[in-house]
């Protein structure tokens, strides 16, 4: 509480939030957990929530606070090496395939049996922990007690029922998706301006790396005035909706730029390090690839919902306005108006459950230009 006698505050005063979490946006409970968790530290976390919610960061920070001799300064160069990622103690093991497999999983074992190399622990930070549901009987004993001297930090994006025992073994420290208004301060620190910074932070879905993707797409603004112009064009004839269908889809198509341009550069990193240890190929390339497509896959999905809430929108500010207008006014057919309204928005929210599923997009986006067509008149 403020107390009423002092109106400013003089001097920097203590800084209750070290530089090392900084780059965990709009996460205040997870940050505050963390916190915690550097003061008194057990033998393992697990850091869950969606993707772009700012886990890596999060495990970063908290094991630049672990090697740190003063437990977390944000500036030695111990925390500075964490941050970055280049700490030798710390180490981060990402999945070379579809899932961390059970060889994988005996390596991370062998390796927190290991000491510590610098600081007075190490950190093993094993991601997309949801995946790993194969090797998780070899994980458990390690992760349940691993050395005194190791530290686990695993990140999941969910907690499958599959993962219970692994789940039961840590402290759980759950990440939520970034809310808009965080996303567009973070925007806005990098340079982008409100209004924009808004519009992405919209359609972000509360996920930083998409944000980022977002304002590398030149095509944003125009994508979303697409969609804003669907209620308008469709004339009831089933050639115009296959055509409004059709543009849709293909300029989700090329939203796709910024994310494939990102998976062609991994893959030119891939086979630099290739050649550099003498290796005939990427190891492990099909699933690399494989990743990108579930990773495109994700970003169709997501882009195609947020196209059909900004349709749905609009359906929803129309039956505002109609049944605002009232019983009294005598608007020519307006019950009929308002029905169809609803209708219209059932019809959105349906398709936008329908995508998860493993739908043909393009089938599924054609009927709905079509039932809304018919629903026009
Ligand atoms: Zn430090």
């Amino acid at each position: 509480m403020a107390d009423p006698g002092r109106t400013e505050v003089t001097g920097p005063g203590p800084v209750p939030v070290p530089a090392l979490f900084d780059e965990v946006v709009g996460q205040p409970r997870a940050v505050g957990q963390l916190m915690a968790a550097a003061r008194r530290p057990v033998h393992a976390y697990l850091l869950h929530g969606p993707p772009g919610s700012g886990k890596r960061a999060g495990a970063r920070g908290l094991a630049a606070a672990l090697l740190c001799p003063q437990g977390g300064c944000g500036e030695c160069n111990t925390c500075r090496r964490a941050l970055a990622g280049t700490h030798p103690d710390l180490v981060v093991v990402e999945r070379t395939g579809a899932s961390l497999d059970v060889d994988e999983a005996r390596a991370i074992v062998v390796r927190a049996q290991r000491r510590p190399l610098e600081a007075s622990r190490q950190v093993l930070v094993v991601t997309d922990v949801h995946l790993a549901v194969k090797s998780v009987p070899a994980l458990l004993k390690t992760v349940e007690e691993p050395p005194p001297a190791t530290v686990f930090i695993l990140l999941a994006d969910d907690l499958p029922p599959t993962l219970a025992t692994i789940v039961s073994r840590c402290v759980l420290v759950p990440f939520d998706p970034v809310p808009d208004a965080a996303v567009v301060d973070w925007l806005m620190a990098r340079g982008v301006e409100r209004a924009h910074a808004g519009s992405v932070a919209r359609a972000s879905g509360g996920r930083l790396d998409r944000a980022l993707l977002l304002i590398s797409d030149a095509g944003f603004v125009a994508r979303q005035d697409q969609w804003r112009s669907v209620p308008s064009r469709l004339d009831g004839t089933g050639a115009v909706a296959a055509e409004v269908s059709n543009e849709l889809l293909t300029s989700v198509d090329e939203g796709l730029a910024p994310l494939r341009e990102l998976h062609s550069q991994e893959l030119a990193t891939l086979a630099e390090q290739a050649e550099q240890v003498g290796a005939r190929g990427i190891q492990g390339r099909r699933q690399v690839e494989d990743r990108h497509k579930r990773e495109e896959r994700r970003w169709r999905t997501e882009d195609l919902r947020f196209g059909l809430a900004i349709l749905s929108g609009m359906f929803r500010d129309r039956l505002v306005a109609v049944t605002e207008s009232g019983p009294t006014s005598v608007t020519p057919g307006g019950a009929g108006e308002s029905h169809r309204a609803v209708r219209q928005i059932e019809a959105i929210d349906h398709a936008s459950e329908a995508l998860g599923r493993n739908v043909n997009e393009s089938l599924l986006m054609d009927a709905l230009m079509v039932a809304l067509s018919g629903m026009t008149e």
